[in-house]
């Protein structure tokens, strides 16, 4: 069976240049190529930032092939290439030589009830739990039963190790080697005082056997909102929200020279090389 490529590219125009390189390319090798995901799809490309790729995977829900990322956004924490026409033949060749690694990428697993109903999500970086309208949070929280705290303020960051460096990252939670397995739950802004005690740093749990339970308090308003890697949606009379790591993963595509210390120096300390990734966008 022909094996077919899946692209999906966010606006920008030189994320659409690149899309035109890409689709040529693989043609020109004997694969068909699609926006939509196909029975044949062997691989995902994702052109854009992160955030792009994070879109994807969720619009595709989850699919069991490696995704591949080209940053043409702003950080591109899981990229392996820059749109440069040489990285990009590399890419192709490594993909049909099969000469590359896949990293598993665990996702939560996210149940949110009510009285009546319950719905499944699926997360790569983070579940965010926040009160609605900027008002106070009030979340009873358990791990595996057992009572931990009733936090106050403004919301829980519940993070993979992929999303440590994301939303978690910048509310002061710790980043998380790739390797470990953990669910990392992070405070946003806790109130600790005699009124509200809550942990004022983050907690971090095995994966393999944590099952993590929101209840939310209702004070003043009885709707929630959470954020599914970065998606919004608000809830009313929510009664828990059940998270713990899902048996699949999403898989990405590495190229031979994946480390991910090295990924986290390049991205978070390294000096942003302007000139450099200015010639890199001047594909034609
Ligand atoms: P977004 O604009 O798509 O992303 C915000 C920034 O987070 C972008 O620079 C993005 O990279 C980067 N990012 C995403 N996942 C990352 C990861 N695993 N490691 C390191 N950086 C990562 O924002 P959005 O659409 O609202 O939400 C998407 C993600 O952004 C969320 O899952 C959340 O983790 C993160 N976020 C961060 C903050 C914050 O740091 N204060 C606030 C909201 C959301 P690109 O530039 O390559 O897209």
């Amino acid at each position: 069976m022909i094996k077919n490529i899946t692209i999906r590219s966010n606006e920008l125009e030189i994320s659409q240049k690149i899309k035109k390189v890409i689709i040529e390319k693989f043609e020109k090798a004997g694969f068909t190529t699609s926006e939509d995901f196909h029975e044949n799809t062997s691989l995902v490309i994702s052109i854009g930032g992160d955030g792009s790729f994070l879109r994807a995977a969720r619009e595709l829900d989850f699919p069991d092939v490696p995704f591949f990322c080209i940053n043409t956004g702003h950080l591109g924490f899981f990229a392996e290439i820059l749109p440069d026409e040489k990285e990009i033949d590399y890419f192709i060749k490594s993909f049909i030589d099969e000469d590359y690694a896949v990293s598993l990428l665990p996702l939560l697993e996210i149940d949110i009830s009510n009285e009546v109903h319950s719905e499944r999500e699926y997360a790569i970086n983070e579940l965010v739990v926040r009160g609605n309208r900027s008002r106070t949070a009030h979340l009873q929280m358990f791990v595996n039963g057992n009572y931990m705290e009733t936090f106050s303020g403004d919301g829980l960051i519940i993070s993979t190790s992929t999303g440590s460096t994301a939303y978690n990252y910048s509310a002061g939670g710790s980043i998380v080697d790739n390797r470990l397995e953990i669910m990392q739950i992070t405070p946003i802004s806790p109130i600790s005082t005699n009124a509200f005690r809550s942990f004022t740093s983050s907690i971090i749990l095995p994966a393999f056997d944590s099952e993590i339970t929101i209840k939310p308090e209702w004070k003043f308003d009885n709707m929630i909102l959470l954020v599914i890697d970065g998606e919004e949606k608000r809830y009313q009379n929510i009664t828990d929200i059940k998270t713990r790591q899902a048996n699949k993963k999403i898989k990405l595509l590495r190229l031979d020279d994946y480390e991910f210390w090295n990924r986290v120096y390049v991205k978070f300390l390294k000096t942003y090389d302007y000139k450099e990734n200015e010639r890199r966008n001047n594909i034609k």
